[in-house]
């Protein structure tokens, strides 16, 4: 388990019921740079993310809260400088409208923990022409080796 998670109380990657955490309470729980990605929607800068230019197989799981979010096989090689996923686990996250920065961009959240993990755009490859456009930070890879499979 990573650093982030050992004192985390809320993390699992098992339970699927819906966390309901004050930020006050995760300030205190989450390093600096994954609280101000996850529940203040910072960006990570492109190009430094450690799963940006990444492809080995295993699963993606929310870094907050350990709720399953992808599988390698839903990454893709994006120019973008974030790593980018064409699908995502259906109950791993959900959307929100984001009209920040004089835009209109639909967010993608930890459907758990309602954590900010990036946002979602319709310019990604086929099949299905979505680009899952997330922040290293919010991510915790587990590979296939570590977990046995
Ligand atoms: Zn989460």
């Amino acid at each position: 388990m990573q650093d982030q998670a050992k004192n985390n109380p809320y993390y699992s990657r098992t339970e699927t019921a819906k966390l309901n955490v004050s930020n006050d309470e995760w300030k205190k729980i989450l390093a600096p740079d994954l609280y101000a990605i996850s529940r203040e929607a910072a960006t990570e800068r492109p190009f430094t993310g450690k799963y940006n230019e990444f492809d080995e197989l295993g699963e993606y799981y929310c870094a907050v809260c350990g709720n399953h979010l992808f599988r390698s096989n839903q990454k893709f090689m994006s120019s973008c400088g974030w790593p980018s996923f064409f699908e995502a686990d259906k109950n791993g996250v959900a959307y929100h409208r984001d009209s920040s920065h004089g835009m209109e961009r639909i967010e993608v959240v930890c459907k758990r923990c309602d954590s900010h993990l990036g946002h979602v755009f319709n310019d990604g490859p086929a099949p299905t022409g979505t680009r899952y456009c997330m922040n290293s930070v919010s991510l915790e890879f587990v590979g296939d080796s570590e977990s046995g499979k």
